[in-house]
């Protein structure tokens, strides 16, 4: 961390400095955004390059945060940021540029639209500590590429991976002020960010927090981007391969011990392949090697929350179909909770009414894929979801079904890595969108710019002043768009008579 450390100015401590923090952000982000995009894409590369000369340092320093293992820290951190850095650098020129609305009706022929997308100015990020470094990294360079200022804060538990991006943003030579970095505790920053200034914000955490954000940005109309929780469903249909559904989804209930927005939480079973599909599940939850293929939860706190959660199915009925061994002597013992794979669960349960931030998963029958999308969408969250079929057809069928913002086929959670896809909830689990072209373009405003073609013409038909005539060709244009039978649109014509032409005519030749 020492040589991460070397390049950084140090954070807002203090919720009461934020607006001043933001009144310098927003007179550096005019300049910025006025840069070309080349020039901003150009400092954004040497962050990247920066980077890649410390990827063991930063994996280090994620480690340290979280307690990952390794190989999550770079597979779901270092990995998916740099490739979202290549993305949004290669594509980031082509969302920003505007483009034409296209024709509507001829009757307005002489109007042409186009759409320019402005930077919203200095946006707020507010991110977990899940993964503390590609969440806020891939949103800050979304951000910045799209001619923002950023103010960015970690959660509280992770600060060095919160430090450790701003000095990758140091590196990148961006203007002084443009890029600032907060340790300030949660509950003071909701408020605090809200009445800064800052044009909008992009939280990722709970459901809870986000509802409470919501709240307070509602009297401003501050537009907010909510990353919520999940509860996902996995569904495992009677043709799958059930030997990749095994091994994908226990990753994708027990890497990075479980916590993970989009992990696999219920897992819906074909009946026909229930005994197959949990005798290989099982096996392989046993196999899980504490240390190795499992890490420690991120915090005693979390690790007590999950233990509760657990203890609570059981105390309803539950019953623990397998366990990976315990900690042993692994690093992070004390935080470590292991795999369990839960059976005999009910919709009132914790593991299937809500989020189980930790290493847990419900397998659960059901008689076949209609019951399997009806559970499915048996919760208030819609994160992510997926469907294990050899037929492609039934999985697509399926995946369209689920509630869900992304469902994966074959695969789940892994898409948080795509940065061409699209990230984001339906219901509980938020609103807006981070992540490819739809990300970009929630860090910029729309805006349409209506020309007209005919700048001769002193007025348009149906402004002042009012007359008989022209109400009448009106009237008959209505008709003609809109009646519901032929006749009713030839009886139209009359109506555009000779007054009303001749209105027209003086309209476009009266200079
Ligand atoms: P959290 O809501 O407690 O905290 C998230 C962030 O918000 C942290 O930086 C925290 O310091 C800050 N915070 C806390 N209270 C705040 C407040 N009142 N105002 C403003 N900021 C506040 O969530 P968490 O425990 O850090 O993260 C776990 C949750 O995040 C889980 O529910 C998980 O599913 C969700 N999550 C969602 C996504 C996604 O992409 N949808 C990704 C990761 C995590």
């Amino acid at each position: 961390m020492g040589e991460l450390s070397l390049h950084y100015a140090g954070p807002i401590l203090h919720a009461s400095d934020l607006d001043t923090a933001v009144a310098a952000a927003r007179t550096a982000q005019a300049g910025w955004a006025a840069l070309p995009y080349g020039e901003r894409a150009r400092r954004l590369r040497q962050a990247g390059r920066f980077m890649g000369e410390r990827i063991d340092a930063l994996t280090g320093v994620i480690q340290q945060d979280t307690g990952k293992l390794p190989l999550d820290a770079l597979s779901a951190e270092i990995v998916p940021a740099f490739m979202a850095l290549d993305y949004y650098l290669r594509r980031g020129r082509r969302f920003l540029a505007s483009r034409p609305t296209g024709a509507g009706s001829p009757l307005m022929f002489n109007k042409r639209g186009r759409l320019i997308f402005r930077p919203y100015g200095v946006v707020g990020i507010i991110s977990p500590w899940n993964y503390p470094f590609a969440i806020p990294f891939s949103e800050a360079v979304m951000a910045l590429l799209a001619g923002n200022a950023v103010i960015l804060k970690t959660a509280s538990d992770t600060p060095g991976s919160g430090r450790a991006l701003a000095a990758i943003f140091a590196a990148a030579e961006l203007p002084p002020s443009l890029f600032a970095y907060a340790e300030i505790p949660g509950r003071e920053a909701g408020p605090a960010f809200i009445a800064s200034g800052i044009d909008k914000l992009f939280f990722t955490g709970s459901t809870e927090t986000g509802r409470a954000l919501m709240a307070l940005a509602a009297p401003r109309l501050l537009p907010l981007v909510l990353e919520l929780g999940g509860a996902d469903a996995a569904v495992v249909c009677a043709d799958a391969d059930l030997d990749r559904a095994a091994s994908g989804l226990i990753w994708a209930a027990y890497a990075n011990a479980g916590q993970s927005c989009g992990g696999a939480q219920r897992i819906l079973i074909h009946q026909a392949v229930y005994s197959a599909f949990m005798e290989q599940f099982t096996a392989k939850v046993r196999a899980l090697r504490p240390g190795i293929d499992l890490g420690p939860m991120a915090s005693l706190r979390q690790k007590e929350t999950v233990e509760g959660q657990i203890a609570a199915c059981l105390a309803q009925g539950a019953v623990i179909a397998a366990q990976s061994p315990g900690a042993g002597a692994m690093e992070g013992a004390e935080r470590f909770v292991p795999a369990v794979a839960l059976t005999q669960v009910n919709s009132s349960m914790p593991v299937m009414a809500g989020e189980i931030f930790g290493p847990v998963a419900a397998l659960i029958p059901v008689a076949d894929d209609e019951e399997a999308v009806r559970m499915a969408n048996a919760s208030p969250y819609g994160l992510t979801g997926s469907v294990w079929s050899r037929s492609p057809a039934r999985a697509k069928a399926l995946a369209g079904r689920i509630n869900a913002g992304a469902v994966m086929i074959n695969d789940h959670l892994m898409s948080h890595g795509l940065a061409e896809t699209p990230w984001g909830g339906f219901g509980d689990s938020g609103l807006g969108r981070t992540h490819g072209e739809m990300g970009f373009r929630e860090m910029l405003k729309a805006q349409a710019v209506v020309d007209d073609l005919l700048p001769g013409v002193k007025r348009d038909l149906w402004w002042q002043p009012y007359s008989e005539g022209v109400y009448r060709g009106i009237r008959a244009i209505a008709d003609l768009l809109g009646g519901t039978s032929l006749g009713i649109r030839l009886r139209a014509l009359p109506g555009m008579d000779l007054p009303f032409l001749l209105t027209v005519n003086t309209l476009c030749t009266k200079h």
